[in-house]
Order: C-alpha cells, then structure tokens, then sequence
C-alpha cells in the first residue's frame, strides 16, 4: 500500500527536512500489522516525492490485536487490510512522520508553518459511500480531488464498481494541516472496523483535528466513522465539537441510522433533496394550509416553517417519540405567540380517517409509504386521497433500481430494516397512476437526485394534484 507526497515548492527537497527523512536512504520502521518503509523516487530542488510503503504482515495481523471481524469464518485470514490504506495507514503516518505530523521541524524549525503545494497519491483507498463521500471530506479543506473508481473484476464489467479508488489530492497547506487530515480521513472513507478504540482516540482525533474539524460542514460523519462502533466516545466527542442544537441533532439521527442496514445511502444529501422537493412542489402548487404526514424528527415542518407562504402546518406522526424530538427540535415552547399559532403537532395514525386532516391544500409524505405493509397501505390510501383529499399530495419513497449503486449491495436487501417493500420506478408509478384515477387526482413523476442513465435516481417522487380544483400555480 503505497502513499506518496510530492511538492514543488522550492527547493522542493525542503520536504525531506519536514519528514525528518534521508532523501538519500530507505528506512523502514515497524508498527503492529507490519512494516513502513520511506524513500524518496524523485529528489531535486523542482520536485520531491516522499514515499511511505505500508508493508501489512497477514499472518501478523491476525496474531496482533487488531479487527478481527467475523463476517466469515476466514476473515481474518482473506482480506483486504494488506492492500488498502486503512487505520492502518494512519498509524505508519503517525510512525514514520510523527515530528512532522506534530508540525515540528528540527532542521529548519522555520518550514513547519510554510504553506507549500503538495500532491497526494494513494494507490487503493476504500471509500465507503463512493466518490461523493470522498469529495465531501477533502473538498471543504480545499483539496482539488481526483479519482479513479476500480471495477470489481474487469473481467466482469457487470459485477459494476468496487469501493477500490486511486486518489489523487492536491492542496496548498502545510505539511503538518495535511498529515492531520490524511491520519484522520483515511480510516473515515475506510470505514471498516479500526484496530483502535478506546479513549485516547478521541484525545487523538481532537489533537489531529483541532484546527479544522469543527469547521467541517461534515464534522459528524467524520466523528461517527472515525470512532466507529464507539457510540459513546462517538457522542461524547460530538458534545464537545458541535453546537447544542447540533449535538440533539445528531443524536436523533443516530437513533435513526441505528436500524438502518449496512446498506449505506448517501444519507443526508439525498434526504435534505428529498425534503427540498416537497418543499418546492407544495409552495409551486400554491398551497397554504399544509401537513407533514409522518414528520418523523420535524425537519421538513422546520423548513416549511420558514417559508411565509404557508400560513399554517400541521405534523401528523404516529410515533409519541417523534413528537417529542420534533417539539425540541422545533423549540415549540419557546415561539413567539405569531409563530406558535402557525403549526401543530399531532400524534395519529395515517390508517385511520382522521377529521383533524380536512381542509389542507397540501400534503406530504416523505419516505412513510414505504414503512407501511399493504393493508395499512391500502388504509392510509383512502384516509388520505379519499377523506381527507388535499388539494396536492407530494409522496417521495426509494427507487429499489437504484440500489445495485450502493458499494455493498445484496440481492433483496432494503435501505432500512424496517421498510416493508421498496419499488422499481415503474411499480411506483402504476401504483401512482391506479390511484390518481381511483380518487380523480393527476398525477406526475419526478426522480429525486442525479439521475443515472440505467436505473434512475435514488429516490421518487410523485405529486398529485385534484382534478376538481382549479388552483393558481405559482410558477
Ligand atoms: N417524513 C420523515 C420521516 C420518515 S420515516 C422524514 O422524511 O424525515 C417514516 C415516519 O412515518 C416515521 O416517523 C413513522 O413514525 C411514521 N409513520 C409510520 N407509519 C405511520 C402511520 N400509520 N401514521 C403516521 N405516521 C406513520
């Protein structure tokens, strides 16, 4: 496993006096899994290159303390530890540049706050979640990213993707900010089991990270997967970094990523798209009074809220639990008056004809269908399109094709343990379409998210619109 930094800042062979490394020599140092090697492939006063060659011993790392995992019986023995750069290679970075990584420079103690242009290769890298992923955690620290997603098997090109990428990451900083976000980031995009966990990670995570990570817009995946399998060092890490109100934030959603399988979706990009789309279609229709059916933790109330077309919102969720979140998240008991007596949130079940429904001229539904199996379903059709009938429903649920895209996919696995079903665009859109003329709605289709030539985007989205109402469409 191969990690190779090169810059051109003059003279470039400065580099060698940051790592506090020979040009001319290899040296190799040992750590749990096995050995690093350092040595210089280009050296000149233009160009350095610094390489650190990770060398996993198999059979040590099944004798050391490190993940043993126990997906299958030979686990420990078949895998890609020894190829990839993983926590593993946050170690030998700690190692092999240690004075560097703590910004230190013996020789020319003046280097250590040169920002200089330095270029990142490394060779395999795991990325869990893909590209997007990638971007998203080096991209906000100004790296320009580029990467190279390997095929499963060339072989079989229809096997599709592997998580494999070759990376390339170019940024001008100092040598110390970009050791910090390598030792840090590395086992983020991993994702795998780590072979640290204990308490002193979180020390080393505040200490590596200090200057940048509470400025990271995505300071709380980064957490999360760098204290992987720790939830509560993962919490208490997220109290000391986030504000108050991102702290409960992050700890609902915890709750709710706690059941979701290890199918990952790109979680929170497409659920803010999703609750946008509904946004936008319900203040497109015109629409006024509105309700969020099956709120869930309130976010998409929370921006209805902060839209003045809707004079008033109503949340309907079954769940006692999420009336609570969403009552704080919301900070019900602390709105002016004006506000207060613009929403209302209440517990009740989409199942049952409920009169507290009438009257609204738009409705929302969210990723709730799916969690219905098909008499409830059928239920929740006619208290909502036959008795209650606002004026437009926005329903959005996941498009099953689209989860062949997902780096650890498996036949018939859904995104969330509790989905009843999950459907292909055109189940979704007949199902749409059977009802829209069984309760005298048009009806129209819309992906939600970028949309991929063969199997469409990664979430659906159908807006009804009553037949026997004229509205003025705000366009
Ligand atoms: N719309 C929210 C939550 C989606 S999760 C969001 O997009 O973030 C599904 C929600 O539907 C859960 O909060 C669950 O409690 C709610 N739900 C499930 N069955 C329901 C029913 N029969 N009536 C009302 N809400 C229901």
């Amino acid at each position: 496993m191969l990690l190779t930094i090169s810059t051109t800042h003059f003279p470039a062979d400065d580099l060698s006096y940051l790592l506090h490394k020979h040009p001319g020599k290899i040296q190799s140092v040992d750590i749990s899994a096995g050995k690093v090697h350092i040595f210089y492939p280009e050296v000149n006063q233009l160009k350095c290159t610094a390489a650190l060659l990770l060398d996993i011993d198999p059979v040590g790392l099944v004798r050391s303390a490190g993940p043993k995992g126990n997906d299958f019986a030979l686990e420990q023995y078949v895998n890609d530890r020894p190829y990839v750069a993983s926590s593993f290679m946050s170690a030998a970075i700690a190692k092999a540049y240690s004075s560097a990584l703590n910004g230190r420079c013996k020789d020319k103690p003046e280097l250590g706050d040169v920002a200089m242009h330095f270029t990142v290769k490394l060779s395999v890298l795991p990325v869990k979640g893909g590209e997007d992923i990638l971007r998203s955690l080096f991209e906000p620290l100004g790296y320009q990213v580029s990467a190279t997603q390997h095929p499963l098997d060339p072989a079989f090109p229809e096997w599709g993707n592997s998580r494999y990428f070759t990376v390339e990451l170019s940024n001008r900083l100092t040598l110390q900010q970009l050791l910090s976000h390598l030792y840090v980031l590395i086992p983020v995009c991993d994702n795998d089991k780590h072979y640290w966990v204990n308490q002193e990670e979180v020390e080393k995570l505040f200490a590596k990270g200090k200057d940048w990570l509470e400025m990271h817009p995505a300071k709380e995946i980064i957490v999360r997967r760098y204290l992987k399998n720790q939830r509560s060092l993962a919490n208490q890490a997220l109290g000391i970094l986030l504000s108050k109100d991102e702290a409960e934030e992050a700890v609902e959603n915890e709750t709710t990523t706690e059941i979701a399988t290890d199918v990952e979706e790109p979680q929170l990009r497409i659920h803010e798209l999703r609750l946008h789309a509904a946004k936008d279609e319900l203040l497109l229709a015109g629409a006024k009074r509105v309700a969020d059916l099956g709120y869930g933790e309130g976010k998409l109330i929370k921006l209805l809220l902060a839209e003045k077309q809707f004079e008033f919102v109503l949340g309907m969720d079954v769940s006692y639990r999420s009336l609570e979140i969403a009552k704080e998240r919301l900070k019900l008991e602390r709105l002016p008056e004006k506000q207060l007596q613009r929403v209302r949130l209440i517990q009740g079940s989409l199942t049952y004809r409920d009169k507290r429904l009438d009257g609204f001229d738009g409705a929302a539904l969210v990723e709730v269908i799916e969690h219905l199996d098909e008499p409830r379903l059928a239920a929740l059709e006619r208290s909502v399109f036959e008795f209650a009938k606002p004026t437009t429903i926005v329903i959005t649920t996941p498009n099953a094709e689209y989860n062949v895209r997902f780096a650890d996919y498996q036949e018939g696995k859904m995104r969330h343990n509790d989905h009843r079903f999950e459907w292909t665009r055109k189940e979704f859109e007949s199902w749409g379409t059977d009802l829209a003329v069984k309760y005298n709605y048009n009806v129209i289709f819309k992906p939600v998210g970028e949309v991929d030539p063969e199997v469409g985007a990664l979430s659906q989205m159908a807006v009804f619109s009553r037949r026997d109402v004229t509205v003025e469409k705000l366009v």
